[in-house]
């Protein structure tokens, strides 16, 4: 049975937009649900016949493929010796289509980023590599959540092609050398030995015209801007995953994934310790001594925090939901403001008079750790 125009099967134009694909996918898919039609063939079939348009238009380089080569596009791959294991003609399960759709919306690069991956036969269209890319940002930013766009020179679809390695308009034309078969076989003794033929790498069809811009390969290297959208309360060695944004594929397979890999660096105020902030908080030994309310800084504004008197140096104030958000939801840290004395340098004539003073004014009951201290130390040199 001849197969039916995928255009025509979802019953859109030619121009199509990803998102009218989409669209019309989802509502007829619902409409011919197995679930739906127990025991409707006819509609089990166009359940089916849905599934495959959609997963060859819902991705940039199968669907230009098909428009350069209609269905021809996809059998040539189910003759490339080994490519078996994926159904008839190559495509996914159905139903598989179908929960993706609904359960991830499909976007981003195409549905089935692993129909064709690693394992598939190297002369049929190949995934394209991932890359890395380190990114530094600030404390802030690592903290707060951003979103940021890289510059990245990487190989990308030839535009002219579409990745295709075709001169837009021509087709393809059987390997004259393989008689369209893919193989040569060639007999050694006895043996004959079929091998995939390396003029048309096994595919049976070559480019009449390769296209000027990439030379046939289909792809150009070529800067690319990337957005990033950066989740709050990363920190340094998080790996982000851009799914897509790696080398585009090779014959029609779908591009690698983009991993940033970010570094955060550092704050002049703020250290972290997992969600909590850490800030440390100059003070005089006055304000430590008296008491004091003062002002602190946080990554949104400031808070106040109370200082009791007789605060000694090194106690940590907690401030609760001060912190960072954790990024994979689990609440919001605290801020942790540790007080440091700081002791008075540069004294001038009066400050040091007032500062004698207020030592001969001073008893065990002012310093008494330091008195115990001593009086331990007597005790040990006895
Ligand atoms: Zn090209
Ligand atoms: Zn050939």
């Amino acid at each position: 049975m001849a197969k039916r125009d995928y255009y025509e099967v979802l019953g859109v134009a030619k121009q199509a937009t990803d998102e009218e694909i989409k669209k019309t996918y989802r509502k007829l898919a619902v409409k011919f649900h197995p679930d739906k039609n127990p025991g409707d063939k006819a509609a089990e079939e166009s359940f089916k016949e849905l599934g495959e348009a959609y997963e060859v238009l819902s991705d940039h380089q199968k669907r230009a493929a098909y428009d350069l080569h209609g269905h021809a596009a996809f059998d040539a791959r189910s003759r490339v010796p080994g490519a078996g294991g994926r159904g008839a003609g190559g495509f996914h399960d159905p139903f598989e289509v179908f929960r993706e759709v609904f359960s991830t919306g499909g976007g981003g690069g195409g549905i089935f980023g692993d129909l064709f991956g690693e394992r598939a036969d190297p002369t049929g269209p190949q995934r394209g590599s991932d890359l890395r890319y380190d990114l530094e940002i600030s404390f802030k930013e690592a903290v707060l959540g951003c979103e940021r766009e890289v510059s990245l020179f990487k190989p990308e679809n030839c535009d002219s092609c579409r990745g295709t390695g075709a001169t837009p308009g021509s087709s393809t034309k059987a390997c004259a050398t393989c008689g369209g078969r893919g193989q040569v076989v060639s007999s050694r003794g006895i043996f004959s030995i079929a091998q995939p033929c390396s003029r048309c790498e096994g595919a049976g069809r070559v480019i009449e015209k390769p296209c000027p811009q990439c030379r046939g390969g289909g792809r150009v290297e070529k800067t690319s801007k990337i957005k990033l959208k950066i989740p709050a309360g990363v920190d340094t060695g998080a790996r982000l995953r851009s799914s897509g944004n790696g080398e585009a594929g090779l014959r029609g397979g779908p591009s690698g994934d983009l991993y940033v890999v970010l570094h955060v660096k550092d704050h002049e105020l703020f250290r972290r310790d997992a969600d909590d902030l850490i800030c440390e908080l100059p003070t005089s030994f006055v304000q430590m001594a008296l008491g004091a309310e003062i002002e602190v800084p946080t990554l949104t504004g400031s808070a106040n925090i109370k200082v009791p008197a007789g605060t000694h140096n090194g106690t940590v104030f907690r401030l609760k939901g001060r912190g960072v958000r954790n990024v994979q939801g689990h609440g919001v840290g605290d801020l942790l403001v540790k007080v440091v004395v700081e002791v008075p340098t540069h004294l001038n004539g009066a400050q040091r008079s007032k500062l004698q003073e207020f030592a001969g004014l001073c008893d065990a009951n002012v310093n008494p750790h330091h008195k115990g201290f001593f009086d331990k130390a007597r005790d040990f040199f006895k």
